[in-house]
């Protein structure tokens, strides 16, 4: 149960620095004004601002393969894996945390934060209309039966507000081996007005799918049991004009 998650409620309410502690901007100082009256109200304070904004997020990300492998190939972006389940998410957050020490000396692994979070609910809450270039879905729980469809993560409503905190030119990167969750995902993409599938030629070009197709804990274990992947990406489109 997701009862004790706490949200954010805006985008700007959302502290990050603890996830990303080496991009914390500088604090201006504050600016002394005149005292506020007995009865105004106390504003709360504004979180610590970064010098960036998460840009790429994996949807249940597990492990952290991805985002470990990731995390040198995209060395000037902020990657935010995100997980329901607590030790899942303790076990990342405490890799991240040895990898950063080991690399001290490089700064690897400073771009990469996992958070706590179930990704079916408040998604708008902690990102920005058009705040991020690239989501990645590897391997979702497949929700076999029928009545249970409704749990995927790939859905007409949850398409939506990926499509919302993406930007335009923003990808979708999807990878399961369950073919009929494949069909599912391509479908409910295709459909959607925001969205088109990126040309295979362009998919096999794009060095995120090379790293996801081998590097996430998942994948490896589809891979030993000689399992097969099904891959496909998707391009936010821009908005109509109205
Ligand atoms: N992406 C990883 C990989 O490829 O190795 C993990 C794949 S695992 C089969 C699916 C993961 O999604 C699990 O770790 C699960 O806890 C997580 N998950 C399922 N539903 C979720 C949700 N609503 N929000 C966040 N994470 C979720």
């Amino acid at each position: 149960s997701d009862h004790h998650l706490v949200y954010p409620t805006t985008p700007q309410d959302m502290d990050w620095s603890s996830y990303f502690p080496a991009f914390v901007a500088d604090q201006q100082p504050n600016i002394v004004s005149e005292p506020a009256e007995a009865t105004e109200a106390v504003s709360k304070p504004s979180p610590t601002k970064l010098t960036k904004d998460v840009e790429v997020v994996d949807i249940g990300c597990g492990f952290g393969g991805l985002l470990v492998a990731l995390a040198p190939a995209l060395p000037d972006t902020l990657l935010l894996g995100m997980e329901i389940r607590t030790q899942v998410t303790e076990y990342v957050q405490d890799r991240i945390r040895a990898l950063r020490i080991q690399n001290a000396d490089t700064n690897l692994y400073q771009n990469i934060g996992c958070l706590r979070a179930n990704t079916m609910k408040f998604s708008p809450n902690f990102f920005r209309k058009g705040q991020l270039s690239k989501i990645f879905i590897c391997f979702p729980d497949p929700h076999f039966k029928h009545r249970k469809h409704k749990a995927r993560i790939v859905s007409t409503t949850l398409n939506s507000e990926y499509a919302y905190v993406l930007k335009p030119g923003g990808i979708v990167y999807t990878i399961t081996d369950v073919e009929d969750l494949h069909d599912w995902m391509v479908q409910h993409f295709e459909a959607h007005l925001s969205f088109e599938r990126v040309p295979e030629e362009e998919q096999e070009a794009d060095t995120c799918v090379k790293i996801m197709r081998t590097e996430t804990e998942e994948g490896k274990k589809v891979e030993r049991n000689k399992g097969q992947k099904f891959v496909a990406i998707f391009r936010r489109l821009e908005d109509p004009p109205w």
